[in-house]
Formats: C-alpha cells, sequence, structure tokens
C-alpha cells in the first residue's frame, strides 16, 4: 500500500509541485542532461582512486568539515586573486544553491529569475518555503542590461538567478548586465557559471566583478566541463561574510572525506580533465553548424549544448531519435529541442539520426 499525497500532511505550498525528473533512459547515446560524455582520464583516475583510499584509512572520523584543502584548491582553480575564505562547496551546485537559498531566501521572501532558465531554480526556491518569479528573455533568449535591471527593480526580489551562459538556451551574458542587475536590487544576485569553462576562452568570468560587491556570488560546478557529475561536487565563489551565512544552513559534514579527496584530486589534475573541453566545443560548433544545414534554427551556445528551434513537433522528434537509441532533452520550449554535445561519434549519431528524419523532423 502506498499513501498519495493527498493523504498525507504535506505542506501546503508544496502541493501541486513535480520533482525533477529528466528522464534516465539506458540508451547507447544519452545527449539529455548536459552532462560531459568523455570518461576521465585513465592517469588521473588512477590518482583519485589512490586519495580515496588514503582518505578510507580514517574514515571512521567525520571529515574536515571546513573541507580546507578542497577550498584552497578551487581559490587556486579559479584564480582571480581568490582566497580559501572567499569559497563555499556542496554535494553538486544544486546543494551550494540551496544553501543560499536557504539562507536567504525562505517563508515570505521571493526569488526571480528569467525564464526560459535552469528548471531547478524555482523547484530549489520553492523549497525554502520562498516565492519564485518569473521574468522574460528578449529575441534570440538575449538580455539587455536596461531591461534586465527594469524587471528586477519591479520584482523587489531577496535572490536574483542570472544563468550565465543560460541553459536550456545556451545564451552568453554580458557583464554588464550582471552589474546593472546588482544595482538595481538589495537582494543576492547569484551567477550560475555551470558551463563557464565551454565559453569562448577570452570571455570574462562574473568572477571579476566581486571586489566591493559583498551580494554578489559566482557558482561553479565539476559536472560539466571536469567531467564528474557523479562524484557530486559544486561550488562557489563570494565574500567571505556572505559565506558565513551559508553555514548557519549547511548540515554538519555535508561534503564526505571521500568526496573531498577524489575532488581535490582531480583538481590537481584540471589541466587533464578539462582537455577535452576544446572537442567538446569543436563538437557543439559543428552541431550547430549541420543543425543549421538541415533547416533547424540553432541559437547561439556558448555551453556544451545547442537548444534548436524548426521542429515541428518536439515530442515526436524526440521519440523518433529516442527509437534510433539516441536521447536528448524536451525542455518544453515550443518547436525546440536541446542536445548536448558528445564525442565526435555520439554528435554524429545525432544528427543522422535527426536527418532520417526528414525537413523539421516532419517524418518522426
Ligand atoms: C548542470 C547545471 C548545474 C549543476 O548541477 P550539479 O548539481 O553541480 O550537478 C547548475 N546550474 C546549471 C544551470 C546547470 O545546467
Amino acid at each position: 500500500m502506498s499513501a498519495s499525497l493527498d493523504d498525507l500532511p504535506l505542506r501546503p505550498d508544496l502541493r501541486g509541485l513535480t520533482p525533477y525528473g529528466a528522464p534516465q533512459a539506458p540508451l547507447p547515446v544519452a545527449l539529455n542532461v548536459n552532462e560531459n560524455t568523455h570518461p576521465v582520464p585513465e592517469e588521473v583516475s588512477a590518482d583519485i582512486l589512490d586519495s580515496i583510499a588514503r582518505a578510507l584509512h580514517e574514515v571512521n572520523r567525520y571529515p574536515d568539515r571546513e573541507f580546507t584543502a578542497l577550498r584552497e584548491g578551487f581559490a587556486e582553480y579559479l584564480g582571480h586573486g581568490l582566497t580559501a575564505d572567499q569559497i563555499w562547496a556542496g554535494n553538486g551546485s544544486n546543494e551550494v544553491l540551496q544553501h543560499l537559498l536557504q539562507a536567504f531566501a525562505g517563508p515570505g521572501r521571493t526569488a526571480f529569475g528569467f525564464a526560459p532558465t535552469y528548471s531547478m531554480y524555482p523547484l530549489l526556491t520553492r523549497g525554502t518555503g520562498a516565492d519564485y518569479v518569473a521574468g522574460t528573455r528578449g529575441v534570440d533568449y538575449t538580455l539587455s542590461a536596461e531591461d534586465a535591471a527594469a524587471q528586477t527593480d519591479r520584482a523587489q526580489p531577496d535572490v536574483v538567478f542570472l544563468c550565465a551562459p543560460n541553459n536550456p538556451t545556451g545564451t552568453p551574458l554580458g557583464l554588464d548586465v550582471i552589474e546593472a542587475v546588482y544595482d538595481a536590487t538589495d537582494g543576492i544576485v547569484i551567477v550560475d557559471e555551470a558551463y563557464q569553462e565551454f565559453a569562448p576562452r577570452d570571455s570574462r568570468s562574473a568572477l571579476m566583478l566581486l571586489p566591493g560587491r559583498e551580494r554578489l556570488v559566482v557558482s561553479r560546478t565539476m559536472s560539466k566541463a571536469f567531467a564528474f557529475a557523479g562524484a557530486r561536487v559544486g561550488y562557489l565563489a563570494a565574500d567571505p561574510g556572505l559565506i558565513d551565512a551559508l553555514r548557519l544552513v549547511r548540515l554538519p559534514y555535508h561534503l564526505s572525506a571521500l568526496t573531498q579527496a577524489a575532488a581535490s584530486a582531480a583538481l590537481r589534475h584540471a589541466p587533464a580533465m578539462l582537455a577535452m573541453v576544446d572537442d567538446i566545443v569543436a563538437q557543439r560548433d559543428r552541431i550547430t553548424a549541420t543543425l543549421d544545414a538541415l533547416g533547424y534554427e540553432p541559437f547561439e551556445s556558448w555551453t556544451n549544448f545547442v537548444l534548436f528551434a524548426g521542429v515541428e513537433d518536439p515530442a515526436a522528434t524526440w521519440r523518433g531519435l529516442y527509437d534510433q537509441g539516441v536521447l536528448i532533452r524536451d525542455v518544453g520550449i515550443p518547436r525546440s529541442l536541446r542536445v548536448t554535445a558528445g564525442t565526435e561519434a555520439e554528435s554524429t549519431a545525432f544528427l543522422d539520426a535527426l536527418a532520417s528524419l526528414g525537413p523539421g523532423g516532419a517524418r518522426a
């Protein structure tokens, strides 16, 4: 026997919500959740295993609650003169975002983001009892500084999410937009740079805006560029005072000794872990060019995925690809689908399968 949610004394504000649910299907070509489809290089995984083995010898003890070595590793990796007291980490950047919302949102408060954007922002927000308000984007999903600031000012949010570059559209975001939004609110401004490593090499990170902005947060993840999604490691950089606020809401010892050991070891090999980024960017650009040649309308992407419009029936095309062993993502945007750039072979499998469905996916 299983109770339905209606039978349980569930919080009223959670009624009617649906959980995060990207399908997890065992298909040969999985390009649906923006993972890095390249495995961790052999020489790195050997070193990670050594580190985990050493950590196991002390696993009878609680881990370093302050994950000091790992914070030092992230500070060094990010550069920009950052120090360990400006770094926080969690089990995926989703947990890091949850810590931010637990500290700065909560009942009676509001978080704000520009739709369409990362689907977890509303879910994480509502999980803390806060309201989520969705703003809008311009044509091609871009945001101008003036418009973003005006919308922020109207929403009077306690927390603003700026996904840069944006998921699920791939759209880059100018630093001028971040500065304008910051100046338009007294709330916390979170710049989610989950895909920053896939942006052009000379593009500037919001990390350079941190000095003098104590309400600004830049979050990152090891899930995408670092090929580490299964290890669950995300992190952020912000003012040391803001990070102290996160200590109020985290669970004690939230980062296991094994996670800390694995992440620190992977960070020591950052260049090898990131070696596949250029290859993925090349596949992304090939996917964009081929989609264009097939008559679809791909949007500019600074990430490891491509959103494309011009799909006559997204659900049918999604199914037509699925039946050929290719899993991509229907993100609920009309006439559009999203595909992650995989290895050369995976990307080719996707493009061939899509081409077989005819113009606009009409034969799906
Ligand atoms: C994938 C993704 C994350 C990262 O999630 P993890 O919990 O670190 O795996 C965060 N933000 C965006 C926009 C993402 O697409």
